[in-house]
């Protein structure tokens, strides 16, 4: 299974990934392959080469941003070369070339891709009602899973609520764990933008603020100040280890939200942790 980052608007300071996920090395693909988020389709294309461009069948979104779903209607253009038409899985607010061909997946659903690759739609509602995680493994080898996790889930951090709420956040960061369990040190995560960096400032000035108090964070911040694309680099696991919105039980992040006396749920502790992202 190859998964591919693609970068895209990081002259403008979007730092958004596309990626591509295929089975086999061109020119001999076979499978079912996806280009998840091609919002950019120049800029994608020049990063592909012709086979892997060639091998793309689908189109896919994890939720209906612009900087997400809005070059759907270019890519779809540009993959009318082929002759395989085109699809699109993602939300029907996305750009798409008409309502028929878009389908947004059920919490759930899977996906056979063909050369014993799966993917499995997990929905995870906040950022945006129609946010969906994508978590794919290649049967032929048992430990190898990704998850693409659009704007919900970050490197060391997570999206913004535009349409949700810190309880609804708290439930689809749980959802995410809950169906991965047993296999978190197994599922590299993919997350729509490299926002490491900002994300480690933030925790480092408001929640772990000393070295040694979370040393799998004090790791990641070394990782950081020395490597640029991030993506893929880390684990679901790792992200329990170092991620303040997987540990709302966390003293440090309890503190960070003004509760050293534990008294706050945990939905209202990640809305707290949140607005102080917010306004960091
Ligand atoms: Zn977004």
């Amino acid at each position: 299974m190859q998964i591919k980052p693609l970068k895209m608007r990081w002259a403008s300071g979007g730092v958004n990934y596309s990626y591509l996920l295929a089975k086999l090395t061109p020119p001999s693909m076979s499978a079912t392959n996806w280009i998840i988020d091609p919002a950019e389709p120049e800029e994608i294309r020049s990063q592909l080469s012709a086979g892997e461009f060639q091998s793309i069948t689908t189109i896919v979104n994890t939720h209906h941003h612009y900087d997400h779903a809005g070059g759907n209607l270019e890519f779809a253009s540009l993959l009318k070369e082929r002759k395989t038409p085109e699809f699109i899985i993602g939300s029907k607010k996305s750009a798409t070339l008409s309502s028929s061909n878009i389908v947004l997946p059920e919490d759930g659903e899977t996906f056979d891709l063909g050369d014993k690759i799966t993917v499995e739609a997990i929905r995870t509602p906040c950022h945006t009602q129609d946010s969906v995680c994508y978590l794919v493994h290649d049967a032929d080898s048992p430990n190898e899973y990704g998850i693409f996790t659009g704007d919900t889930l970050f490197t060391a951090g997570c999206g913004r609520f535009f349409e949700g709420t810190g309880d609804q956040m708290y439930k689809s960061l749980s959802h995410i764990i809950e169906r991965t369990e047993g296999i978190w040190d197994k599922v590299k995560v993919y997350p729509g933008h490299e926002y490491t960096k900002s994300n480690v400032k933030f925790v480092r000035s408001k929640v772990w603020k000393t070295i040694g108090e979370n040393p799998a964070f004090d790791k990641l911040e070394e990782i950081t100040n020395k490597t640029e694309v991030l993506t893929g680099m880390f684990t679901l696991k790792d992200e329990l280890d170092f991620n303040p919105f997987l540990k709302l039980n966390d003293p440090y992040v309890r503190r960070a939200v003004g509760d050293a006396q534990n008294l706050l749920s945990e939905s209202e502790v990640m809305s707290k942790l949140r607005s102080l992202k917010d306004s960091f």
